[in-house]
């Protein structure tokens, strides 16, 4: 077996060693969860439930712990990393109230009845990004385990600390043998094993659009339950009718919390043109004030980005001659740092304008009225997120209306609570997550006729 290091990316230096399992390895994990299947689906609802919460209560024991892992190896600020710990607790507590409430329907027919039962699909494929990856591991894990799968998860390749962590404790808070297993790995390794196993009967994919439809190509050759979570390229909506100081105030931690690393993050602002002057006199302290630094320290609001090659990528954005309008601050020497950038104006040919960055960079485009802001918001081939600002209520809910994404809020930044519903438009993925209906996502339903005659 081969070893991956990790290494700390405020720093650059080493903080572990994780052995890469091969394709051999993944197969025996799933035929370990196949068998594992069986019996978890046959536990008592109420026995399952109670299991989850122990699980939960684990991770609680152990959220400064995982705390401090999130920062050593993915460089997340420490109040982000524990309330991502939190977080992992917060949705298995949730989920496991669904075990008790997977109920059917009775269905009145001619001669009898129909009821119907939703049964898991059965081992389920949960491939983890690195740029949140406890919150992502578990959105997928929790109503899959939930409604009776068992789950093999595979962290992204540079973040798979806490994951194996929390694998640990599920153990340690009594998840039988095979029902919830971690497997690092490559993507090309494990994550395609994965897809290509027939026993595997879902994939739950979070990761970039490019590698998520060759993932949907490998589900369809089996037809294989699949969700994708996948880029983005959010608009932020500034009206003239808004709260210009709100709204500059939090544009920053829309875009350039964690470190830009976000699908969610809202990369294009659209400033209507009659206040586009005070809206950047706003926005330049806002920028400049956010704290980047050690992620360790208390108060830290933004970390370096996950690796070098990240860091040139990000930076690839943002070449001699941007139109950079000012810039924050971010650490010299070692460490991925990076700091919060403004273009403005760019020409919407820019690729820093169309892409997804996935860094602290962010454009301020100014736009008419609220048709051309509509229009803007739109012409992406992504739809993940966005925010509106007005202080006109009937406005922001048709504009809400007409921007093509799954995940809007009005006078405020905020995309993901577990639940409500997460999931993209357009090639931003795939199917919905979180949300009182996530555990039916991980279930068929089947439809027996019971003869009263
Ligand atoms: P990638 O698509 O590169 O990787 C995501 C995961 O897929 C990693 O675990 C990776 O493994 C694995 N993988 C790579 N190749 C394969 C393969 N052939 N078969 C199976 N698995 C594979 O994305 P990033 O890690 O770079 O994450 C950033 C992207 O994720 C951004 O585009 C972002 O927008 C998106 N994202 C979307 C979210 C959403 O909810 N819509 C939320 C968060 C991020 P390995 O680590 O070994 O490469």
């Amino acid at each position: 077996m081969s070893e991956f290091t990790v290494l700390n990316p405020a720093t650059e230096l080493p903080v572990t060693t994780v052995t890469q399992p091969a394709a051999a390895d993944a197969d025996a994990a799933i035929t370990r969860a196949v068998a594992a299947q069986e019996r978890w689906r046959a536990v008592a609802p109420g026995e399952r439930a109670g299991m989850l919460r122990r699980f939960a209560a684990a991770v609680d024991a152990h959220v400064d712990e995982l705390a401090d892992l999130e920062v050593a190896g993915s460089g997340h600020p420490i109040g982000q990393a524990r309330w991502e710990a939190g977080h992992v607790r917060d949705v298995l507590l949730y989920y496991s109230a669904a075990p008790e409430r997977l109920i059917g329907q009775q269905i009145p027919v001619p001669g009898g009845l129909n009821v119907t039962f939703h049964e898991p699909v059965g081992v389920v494929g949960l491939i983890v990004p690195w740029n949140f990856p406890m919150p992502i591991l578990a959105w997928g894990m929790a109503p899959a385990l939930a409604a009776g799968n068992t789950v093999i998860a595979k962290p992204a390749e540079l973040t798979p600390l806490t994951a194996i962590r929390i694998g640990e404790l599920a153990a340690e808070a009594g998840l039988p043998d095979g029902v919830f297993q971690v497997m690092p790995g490559k993507g090309s390794v494990v994550g395609q094993r994965l897809v290509d196993h027939p026993a595997v009967r879902k994939i739950v994919f979070t990761g970039s659009t490019e590698v998520g439809r060759e993932i949907m190509a490998g589900c369809a050759r089996q037809i294989k339950r699949l969700t994708l979570e996948l880029g983005g390229k959010s608009a932020n909506i500034v009206l003239a009718d808004a709260d210009l100081e709100r709204a500059a105030a939090t544009a920053p931690y829309a875009v350039f919390d964690n470190a830009g690393q976000d699908c969610c993050a809202r990369s294009r602002i659209l400033v209507q043109r009659s206040v586009l002057d005070r809206f950047m006199e706003l926005f330049e302290p806002a920028v400049k004030g956010v704290a980047v630094g050690d992620p360790a320290q208390a108060g830290t609001e933004m970390g370096p980005l996950i690796s070098a090659a990240h860091r040139r990528h990000v930076a690839s954005y943002v070449p001699d001659g941007a139109p950079v309008a000012f810039r924050g601050s971010a650490p010299d020497g070692p460490g991925y740092w990076f700091p919060p950038t403004v273009l403005a104006p760019v020409g919407a040919n820019d690729p820093a304008y169309t892409e997804e960055v996935f860094g602290p960079v962010v454009t301020v485009t100014p736009v008419e009225d609220e048709a051309e802001a509509i229009a803007i918001a739109n012409d992406t081939p992504y739809g993940l997120s966005g925010s509106i600002w007005t202080s006109n209520v009937g406005r922001a809910i048709r504009v809400a209306r007409a921007v093509e994404s799954g995940n809007l809020s009005v006078n405020s930044h905020s995309s993901v609570r577990y639940w409500t519903p997460f999931g993209g438009f357009k090639q931003s993925g795939l199917g919905r997550e979180l949300g009182p209906d996530a555990p039916d996502a991980f279930t068929e339903t089947k439809n027996v006729f019971i003869a009263t005659e």
